[in-house]
């Protein structure tokens, strides 16, 4: 390994961006229209499509906010003040108090100098890995799409390790730095947190030693794990690796009960992204109230003891499972069971669903041929009653098609 610096020069580019003139800001948080959106809420009652009872464990509404009083009215009340949509993009006349709210809550959850918010977890990777255009990228073979779609608009040498693999990524990494022209190129190394088909969690401090090894930029999409872990932080805060991460990254759409993305990071970055990450310059901002939501749930998920009711019915359902002799993959909130014939897998979801309990069956080509498994995902507003109807009709549907 070398002690070269393969990361990003953003202070240079942002210097050439002043002196072209093109620079391009949000408006200074004081000429942000000073609209409070913390008005009397109002009350009604939410349409909602007709259906039969079933217990779903299959959401990423992992806390439940999405149900949650507070977090529907503080939804409420940014569109009864500051409007239902944004009507332009943030720096046209996009930008209100209530994303800067939202982006300084995020930041300070992440520990990082800033935020920027995006109007989808999707539009947050794509727009960041193609503004920061590196030469390559080293990106984990199960990342999530919106990765996968990044890395190729950025038009970068595209080098993929094996799923969680810091000895794979090592390697990789080895082989690149011995072709000469690893002297001046730039390298981004990749990864989900939490991966959402294998309830895997990345060897993150693995991975920051292997990039400071060889100057590399470490970004993390933390979708499946902010507010979650580490109080709401993420795996990046519980690891203590937020100043070895360069970028972190997520949505809006899980644990946080709204819909959006986000980047956190150094002041630089940020600044680059607002001008050079084209799904933010190019896409109105973040809608008002999907920010407010976010921002309640954000400050609901760090200070409410729902985190705690999650854990344990994971470990709960995790153990019933395993007891039952079923194979539960992974180390998160997120607990696969592994079943390998896709015919198999569609049987056992439907005998679950027949017995009232939603998992879906996750088949090739969303996982490799002979992985099929049910994807359970357990929530904090499940209480031991659904736990324990979960697991009966797992017993059941196991029995039934003849898995147990
Ligand atoms: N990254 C990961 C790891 C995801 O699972 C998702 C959503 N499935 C996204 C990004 C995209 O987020 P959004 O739904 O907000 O576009």
């Amino acid at each position: 390994m070398d002690d070269r610096d393969r990361g990003f020069d953003l202070e240079g580019r942002l210097g050439d961006l002043e002196a072209n003139d093109l620079k391009r800001a949000l408006a200074p948080a004081d000429r942000v229209a000073e609209r409070g959106y913390f008005a009397a809420p109002s009350g009604g009652d939410l349409p909602v499509l007709e259906a039969d009872e079933a217990l779903v464990f299959a959401s990423n509404n992992y806390l439940g906010l999405t149900d949650d009083q507070r977090i529907q009215d503080a939804a409420r009340q940014a569109a009864a003040t500051v409007g239902t949509g944004a009507g332009a993009s943030r720096l046209v006349t996009g930008d209100t108090l209530v994303h800067r709210d939202l982006e300084r809550q995020l930041a300070e959850t992440k520990g990082t100098d800033r935020a920027l918010a995006f109007s989808s977890g999707y539009a947050a990777n794509v727009g960041t890995i193609a503004a920061l255009s590196p030469d390559v990228i080293f990106s984990d073979e199960y990342n999530h799409a919106s990765i996968v779609d990044g890395c190729r608009l950025s038009g970068a040498d595209i080098v993929v390790y094996d799923h969680c693999d810091a000895a794979s990524l090592r390697s990789k990494l080895e082989a690149r730095a011995d072709r000469p022209e690893a002297e001046t190129e730039s390298w981004l190394i990749v990864t989900d947190s939490v991966f959402s088909m294998d309830g895997t969690v990345a060897p993150l401090e693995a991975i920051c030693d292997a990039a400071e090894a060889v100057g590399a930029w470490v970004m993390v999409d933390e979708a499946h794990a902010t507010g979650l872990y580490a109080k709401g932080g993420g795996v990046v805060q519980a690891e203590g690796l937020a100043d070895r991460v360069q970028i972190q990254l997520g949505t809006l759409s899980k644990t946080l009960a709204s819909q959006g993305g986000y980047v956190a990071g150094s002041d630089a970055l940020i600044e680059c992204l607002i001008n050079d990450a084209r799904s933010f310059v190019f896409s109105t901002g973040l809608n008002p109230p999907a920010a407010a939501a976010a921002s309640e749930a954000l400050h609901v998920a760090r200070h409410g003891s729902a985190r705690e009711r999650l854990w344990e019915n994971v470990s709960h359902l995790r153990d019933g499972l395993e007891s039952m002799g079923f194979t539960v993959l992974g180390d998160s909130q997120i607990l696969p069971v592994m079943v390998g014939d896709r015919g198999d897998a569609l049987a056992l979801a439907d005998a679950i669903r027949d017995r009232n309990v939603v998992a879906p069956a996750i088949r090739p080509p969303t996982v490799p041929e002979g992985t099929s498994r049910i994807r359970v995902a357990p929530m904090a507003t499940h209480d031991t009653d659904d736990v324990v109807a979960c697991l009966e009709a797992f017993q059941a549907a196991g029995q039934e098609v003849g898995l147990l």
